[in-house]
């Protein structure tokens, strides 16, 4: 007993693929599981990693089973389960112990937890990659005391994804600083999914292609600048076959896209912190909107059919493929954006290069534009990735192809919703001389607000509205 180097609460799909990690990287490994069968069968079907694993079957002798100071990481579903796991551990263990929250906890769980703790070691780390990066190598986002991350860092960097020889497992900062940036992460992720699923309706809907033609298209772009897994695995899975019918399975799935909500509380914080990120907020909306199928489908037979094709020639698959880049571009930008304005707000200092160098490999967002991104992030980490030399070459190569392919899909009734916000962004930065001045008129006039003059840069003005 006591030579387990980790413990590990909750052998669900993510704890018990983490659990195997952790064990395949030479340490062993002490697991609790709420429902003792689980532990059971997760220990003989361990196979030949089942020496590097010991199974208990209460707390007690979880606790028992860690070398001391002990670091216990929990694997159970974000919320309650979490504050109730923490009550049972923590009269178990001593003050240097370490609890390791590596669930999808709200950010502001963990500021709270972290608190809470009153000085007791506690981590809050983001980890990404389903369940199969959790078994052979996530991206891991951690928060909290940087001393504490240190603790255990040798065991989350061997079971990170590697990058080129670099561990994707990085410290953010304090408190909930690491489930925030899983959470920006999940907004990313949401964005380049519905940004993928509006390219592929204007496949199937505008150009009548195939789901296999389709999957043809996808795996080639993940040949070029779009290489990414959520490229790669969308040409899997518009190439994947349904026994029943004998055709794309694609073609039998409903088009109501489910959700945890980690994309809402992105958009929420967003909201929180005024940083704009609307092709985040687009998608969040088009998942709930994919949810009013019988809304949609009343509405369609009111106002007239959907999605028309487009004429021929109207967009090339080359254009597509400009438009998404710039797309993309546009919502990291976004995503950036948020995690500089929640650094000043909570006065993190989250490390931006090191963000996106966590982000290349193991998590659902990689890509390899995210290794450009990390560059010139770290050439500037002050600096907008808009304004980097690299991006705003990109954004002055495509934005042209976006702005074609939204105004084509619009004028064919092809719903753009996140392609059609980067667009808007996009627009909106590059004016300067903006539109916001009518809107300070307007409240002045009702509720004399006051406006600044441009002629005198004097603030608090108030015009002579009844003169009009
Ligand atoms: P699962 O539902 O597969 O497993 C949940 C685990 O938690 C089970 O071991 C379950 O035990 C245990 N559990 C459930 N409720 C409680 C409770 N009240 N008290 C103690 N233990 C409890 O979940 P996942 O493995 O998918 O997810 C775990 C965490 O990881 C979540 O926070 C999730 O959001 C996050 N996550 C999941 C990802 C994924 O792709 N699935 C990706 C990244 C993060 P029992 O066997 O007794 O039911």
């Amino acid at each position: 007993m006591s030579d387990c180097e980790i413990g590990l609460i909750g052998l669900g799909t993510m704890g018990a693929a983490l659990a195997l990690n952790i064990a395949d990287n030479g340490f062993d490994i002490a697991v609790w599981n709420r429902t003792t069968s689980v532990t059971e069968t997760f220990k003989s079907e361990a196979g030949a990693l089942s020496d590097k694993i010991t199974p208990t079957t209460t707390l007690e002798e979880l606790v028992a089973a860690i070398k001391p100071p002990r670091a216990i990481i929990l694997m159970v579903p974000a919320g309650q389960p979490v504050d109730d796991q923490i009550a049972a551990l923590r009269p178990l263990l001593g003050d240097d112990d370490l609890i390791i929250d590596a669930g999808n906890a709200n950010f502001r769980d963990t500021n709270r937890r972290a608190i809470d703790a009153k000085g007791l070691p506690f981590l809050g780390i983001g980890v990404s990659g389903g369940e199969e990066g959790a078994r052979f190598g996530p991206a891991i986002m951690g928060g909290g005391d940087r001393a504490t991350w240190d603790r255990v860092s040798h065991i989350l960097d061997a079971i990170a994804a590697d990058f080129n020889g670099e561990p994707c497992a990085g410290f953010m900062g304090a408190e909930g600083a690491g489930h925030f940036v899983k959470a920006v992460h999940n907004g990313i992720e949401y964005a380049d999914m519905q940004m993928i699923a509006e390219v592929y309706g204007i496949l199937r809907d505008g150009m009548g292609k195939s789901a296999g033609e389709i999957a043809e298209i996808f795996a080639s772009w993940n040949e070029g600048p779009l290489q990414s897994y959520l490229i790669e695995i969308s040409g899997k899975v518009a190439a994947s076959h349904d026994v029943a019918t004998d055709g794309p399975l694609l073609d039998v799935i409903v088009d109501a896209a489910g959700q945890k909500g980690t994309g809402r509380w992105t958009a929420i914080e967003a909201q929180h912190l005024a940083a704009p990120i609307p092709v985040i907020e687009a998608a969040v909306v088009a998942r709930n909107m994919s949810a009013r199928r019988d809304e949609r489908a009343k509405a369609e037979a009111l106002f007239g059919t959907g999605p028309q094709p487009l004429g021929d020639g109207a967009l090339s698959i080359e254009t597509l493929e400009q438009a998404l880049i710039c797309g993309k571009v546009l919502c990291y930008t976004q995503g950036f954006g948020m995690i500089v304005a929640a650094s000043k707000e909570f006065g993190w200092d989250l490390p931006l290069p090191e963000i996106a160098k966590v982000w290349r490999a193991g998590c659902i967002i990689r890509s390899s534009m995210l290794d450009d991104m990390s560059a010139s992030l770290a050439e500037n980490p002050d600096r907008d990735l808009m304004f980097a030399p690299f991006f705003a070459d990109i954004l002055s190569n495509t934005h042209g192809s976006l702005r074609n392919v939204v105004a084509t899909a619009a004028m064919n009734g092809i719903p753009l919703p996140a392609l059609g916000a980067g667009l808007a962004y996009f627009d909106t930065m590059r004016t300067a001389r903006g539109t916001a001045n009518m809107i300070q008129g307007q409240r002045d006039f009702f509720g004399l607000h006051g406006f600044v003059r441009l002629d005198d840069n004097s603030s608090d003005q108030h015009g002579p509205w009844a003169n009009a």
